[in-house]
């Protein structure tokens, strides 16, 4: 993991900036690449869930012919990448790597916030 109290954003050697930027394309008008995939990855707060298996999914509307786009169960932000998108979403280091380039370090994953931390204070909120 990256060092800590550093303001310059995480830059992985093994994925280029391109590589991110096709990354973040899948996170958008995706719908039926979640539909195929078996499990996905939040890139904002790193929720990893299996789509067919969650209750209700939220999803955007976007402008036709565009498919609609995934929300996170868990943070509501939409940066959601299916398994069926071939990118390595279970490795860590290019979780990392696409939070880092899509938030410049403003993101759970970046502060190291793991998702369970988040869901408690939300119980405790309700
Ligand atoms: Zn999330």
């Amino acid at each position: 993991m990256k060092p800590k109290k550093t303001n310059a954003p995480y830059v992985s050697s093994r994925f280029s900036p391109a590589y991110l930027k096709k990354a973040h394309d899948a996170t958008f008008a995706h719908e039926s690449v979640i539909r195929a995939s078996e499990h996905c990855v939040c890139f904002y707060c790193g929720h990893s869930f299996k789509p067919n298996e969650e209750a209700k999914l939220s999803w955007i509307a976007e402008r036709p012919p565009r498919e609609r786009t995934l929300r996170c169960p868990m943070c509501a932000i939409d940066c959601v990448i299916g398994s069926a998108s071939s990118f390595p979403i279970d490795d860590p280091e290019f979780v990392l790597a696409c939070s880092e380039a899509w938030f410049g370090g403003i993101s759970r994953i970046s502060d190291g916030k793991p998702v369970e931390k988040l869901s408690y204070v939300h119980l405790i909120l309700d």
